[in-house]
């Protein structure tokens, strides 16, 4: 059994993978409480579903890109088969996680998002940095970015640990409504980064409140 926040069909909006339909499951339930969260509806509504109630609804979308997401997806321990039928099943499935819990369950084909909690987030102390040991070739690292001292925490940590060539893709992601995108973008080129300026594409093609979406 998994408690589910709700399931969706969307376009995804924040990996190498924004702009492509996708299905949505989020789980419900996360300990950390970052300061810009958009998702804090996520924290306790939900309702208790069984794996194959779950799978039924992912299947009627007829989508070969799965994201599992939340609140934290990592916190409940049937996560783990849910990823493992839809890899049966034949599915892309990205896992985005918030960083502070281990992925060393997570199986070898899911594609893991990793966030890497800035300090702006009031969560930093809790990044689990034995995650960015785990990263594979087909994972991503991203961050959120709130302001200057949140993008060179974000520059240290990517040149210390190399992500750039370690992971496939390294995202820098501006809290929406609070930091530039220019103003990113051009620290970034300043500093030759190699990471991408990431959107939350959604947020642009609905309102930025609107859920389900
Ligand atoms: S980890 Fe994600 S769901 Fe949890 S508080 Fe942070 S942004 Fe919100």
């Amino acid at each position: 059994m998994l408690t589910i926040n709700e399931i969706f069909y969307s376009v995804q909006g924040e990996s190498s993978y924004a702009g492509r339909p996708c299905v949505f499951v989020r789980l419900t339930a996360c300990d950390l409480r970052c300061s810009w969260c958009d998702t804090p509806y996520a924290f306790h509504e939900g309702a208790k579903r069984s794996l194959e109630n779950i799978l039924e609804e992912v299947e009627a979308f007829a989508c070969p890109l799965v994201e599992v997401t939340g609140g934290e997806p990592l916190l409940q321990e049937d996560v783990y088969p849910l990823m493992e039928r839809l890899l049966e099943d034949g599915r892309t499935v990205l896992l985005e996680t918030g960083g502070h819990r281990s992925t060393a369950r997570v199986p070898e084909r899911v594609v893991t998002i990793l966030d890497v909690k800035c300090p702006g987030s009031g969560e930093s102390g809790k990044n689990d940095w034995s995650n960015l040991d785990r990263l594979r070739p087909h994972d991503e690292v991203k961050f959120v970015v709130k302001d200057r001292a949140d993008y060179e925490y974000a520059r240290d940590v990517i040149t210390r640990h190399d992500l750039a060539t370690r992971a496939a893709a390294v995202h820098v992601s501006p809290v929406h409504g609070v930091m530039n995108v220019r103003t990113l973008s051009e620290w970034v080129l300043a500093d030759k980064l190699p990471v991408r300026v990431q959107l939350q594409l959604h947020k642009y093609i609905w309102d930025p409140a609107t859920r389900g979406v």
